[in-house]
């Protein structure tokens, strides 16, 4: 056959993409073996009945046919209140275009902000899919490390460091992998570095409804930002719709309309029965949000009373998302190493904190994606499992 382009045959970088484990701990269930999975970041319920009814009514009515590609009104302007009243930005339809999925809206964001061969910066502990999306975009990834000692937040001095040729920075607050929720003096400088190199900020909060500590800050809301700032959401971890592939992007308006372009060039908006339900699942208000939320809180706490019992695994403090991160370097192990381990001698799978970058290694990530007792099995046995592995070390 003729060649692949290099811009898909390179999209996943060089080496392993680090889910080595997630595929074995998959093969491992499918032989039927019995695998503890706090993998990935899927919700252990269901999209809410209401909801689905919600979709079949409208489905059942009609809109079947293409929508509107920039997205349904009602939808376009429910979003837009609901960020207008989150982050006190004055926002309107024309500030919102619906997405299949926050990852259309990250991939597109690049798109529009990123010339072929700029750089596009993200911060190291990342979400796995940054460096392969802005591959897809044309642009050139490049990290700003940070500090487990830290608590994973970004500092002015690697990101003034990094913004040589950049053209955005994208971060995610809430933050996957790390649970990191960024504080508003970190919100702030980054604000001052993006507008000192006039870049363009991509600010993923599709997490922004699991916040445990403290509170989410949209660096839109920060003074100047509104006008280089893209905000990209989504429906699935707030709503538990993951498979519906529903999400936005906030941004200026001239920005949208240009986006509105792209998408009715390459995904031409998102199903009419999928925004209605999405619509259904906003009105449906805080309530609902709360009770999808709910177990990863409960989960948190669990977590924090198993860690404290020892002292060899350090739990890096999560404020949000559905993840926590521990340094398992006591162990004498990489990340990769001890999540490969653990799956083999007690059939736990986690992802190594290696898959989501340098400044990750000797972590592990645990999704709290399983029952709360079966969570606090599987942390106990862990604790256990890395204390073998210290004492021996
Ligand atoms: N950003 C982050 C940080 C994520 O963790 C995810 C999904 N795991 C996404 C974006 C994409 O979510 P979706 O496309 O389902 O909206």
């Amino acid at each position: 056959m003729p060649a692949l382009s290099h811009r898909i045959t390179t999209l996943n970088g060089d080496g392993s993409d680090g889910w080595d484990v997630f595929y074995r701990a998959r093969a491992m269930v499918e032989a039927g073996q019995d695998v503890i999975e706090l993998t990935i970041g899927e919700h252990d319920i269901g999209t809410d009945p209401s909801i689905l009814k919600a979709m079949y009514q409208s489905a059942m009515g009609g809109h079947t046919g293409y929508a509107m590609v920039p997205g349904v009104n009602a939808l376009r302007d429910e979003v837009a209140a609901r960020v207008q009243a989150q982050s006190g930005v004055p926002t309107r339809r024309e500030n919102v275009l619906i997405t299949p999925g926050g990852q259309a809206g990250l991939f597109a964001a690049h798109m529009a902000v990123c010339e072929p061969g700029d750089v596009a910066l993200y911060i190291d502990p990342y979400y796995a899919t940054y460096p392969g999306l802005v591959r897809s975009a044309g642009a050139v990834p490049r990290t700003v490390a940070t500090r487990s000692s830290n608590g994973f937040l970004p500092e002015r001095d690697a990101l003034e460091a990094a913004c040589d040729g950049a053209a955005s920075l994208l971060i995610n607050t809430p933050n996957n992998p790390t649970g990191a929720v960024y504080p508003r003096d970190t919100l702030q400088t980054i604000a001052d570095v993006v507008t000192a190199h006039d870049m363009w900020l991509i600010s993923d909060e599709v997490y922004d409804t699991q916040i445990w500590d403290g509170a989410h800050v949209s660096p839109r809301a920060l003074p100047g930002m509104v006008e280089r700032t893209l905000v990209i959401g989504s429906m699935s971890k707030s709503h538990a719709m993951t498979g519906s592939r529903i999400g936005w992007i906030i941004g200026p308006e001239s920005a949208i309309e240009a986006l509105v372009d792209l998408a009715t060039n390459t995904t031409y908006g998102v199903p009419g029965y999928i925004q209605d339900a999405a619509l259904f699942g906003l009105q449906a208000g805080a309530e609902l949000e709360s009770e999808v939320a709910a177990p990863f809180l409960r989960r948190r706490a669990i977590a924090e009373t198993v860690l404290a019992t020892q002292h060899v695994v350090r739990m890096i403090p999560a404020q949000g998302a559905m993840y926590v991160m521990l340094d398992v370097r006591d162990t004498g192990l990489s990340g990769e190493a001890f999540a490969n381990a653990l799956l083999d001698a007690e059939r736990i799978a986690v992802m190594p904190g290696e898959s989501f970058g340098a400044s990750a290694a000797g972590h592990i990530r645990v999704a709290m994606t399983v029952s709360d007792d079966r969570f606090e099995a599987a942390l106990r046995t862990l604790c256990g499992f890395a204390a073998g592995l210290a004492t021996a070390a």
